[in-house]
């Protein structure tokens, strides 16, 4: 069987450069190309030498286009309007679509819910087991729980980032509204400031920390009179991350079009 030929947008940043390393050291999947936003430093270096592979004689290229048409899968660790423009071309090329980029707007995730009508998608605030472990945790303890036990969920990440709460943080928000059988939207309260009024019953509140090189760490707090459930999970290397999205690529193999998530990957 030929190995899953797989690129990567955005493959100079962060999560790109470990996703390049996590495809070199995966069986079954080999680094078909990638690309980088238009004016990056890295447009025309080689996609082995950027990720300390070793020169592979492939070219970084801006034209998504180009790629998306040429490969199985597309790994995706980039910004919003990033995302949605290559989704449309995963969607006509019938290109699996792995998405990690977080941080979307309700216009960003329409456009991929209209993708995965005609591509498999699978698309997480994180990539990680442990961390969607935490989510069906959360779910399971929030049904168990009434309202008077306040949520609470709290990230830290590294000074770099741009969006808040992170993706993550949503996921365990949006699984305790879940667990409770309501809509997270109409309960969440993003960060606090000033004169805020008491907490009202049932709130699902988000605190963002921000500093160093933290990876990611995240807690849910269930806050009841005189007792408190903490659950936590801590990131120490973005490898973990990329080896979810490999795995989601993999997974994705004549796979029908459609709108996954981790879950369904890891089989949960
Ligand atoms: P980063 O800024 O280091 O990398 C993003 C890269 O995308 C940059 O190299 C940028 O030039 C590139 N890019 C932007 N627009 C592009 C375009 N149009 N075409 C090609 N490349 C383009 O950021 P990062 O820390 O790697 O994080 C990227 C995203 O992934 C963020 O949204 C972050 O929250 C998310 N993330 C998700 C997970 C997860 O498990 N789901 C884990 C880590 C990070």
């Amino acid at each position: 069987m030929s190995d899953m030929k797989i690129g990567v947008v955005g493959c100079a940043g962060r999560m790109g450069v470990a996703l390049l390393k996590q495809i070199s050291e995966t069986s079954g999947c080999e680094i078909a190309g990638g690309t980088e936003r238009p004016g990056s430093v890295a447009l025309g270096q080689d996609i082995g030498v950027i990720a300390g592979l070793g020169n592979l004689d492939i070219k970084i290229t801006e034209d998504a286009a180009a790629l998306i048409s040429s490969v199985d899968a597309i790994l995706e660790f980039t910004a919003p309007a990033a995302t949605v423009k290559h989704a449309a071309l995963c969607a006509e090329h019938g290109t699996a679509h792995i998405i990690g980029t977080t941080g979307m707007e309700a216009e960003h995730q329409s456009a991929i819910d209209a993708a995965a009508l005609l591509t498999p998608v699978v698309q997480a605030g994180n990539m990680s087991v442990g961390v969607n472990l935490l989510v069906e945790v959360t779910r399971r303890v929030a049904a168990t729980l009434d309202a008077d036990w306040d949520v609470e969920v709290v990230e830290m990440h590294h000074r770099h980032k741009v969006d808040a709460p992170s993706g993550t943080a949503l996921m365990l928000g949006r699984a305790a509204a879940d667990g409770r059988g309501i809509n997270h939207d109409s309960v969440v309260k993003r960060g606090r400031d000033g004169i805020t009024g008491e907490r009202e019953r049932g709130e699902i509140g988000y605190a963002s920390l921000r500093g160093g090189n933290v990876v990611g760490d995240h807690t849910v707090i269930f806050a009841a009179d005189n007792e408190r459930i903490e659950i936590s999970h801590k990131a120490s290397d973005r490898a973990l991350f990329a080896r979810g999205a490999v795995t989601a690529a993999l997974w994705t193999k004549d796979r029908a079009p459609g709108h996954y998530n981790m879950a369904d990957v890891l089989g949960f």
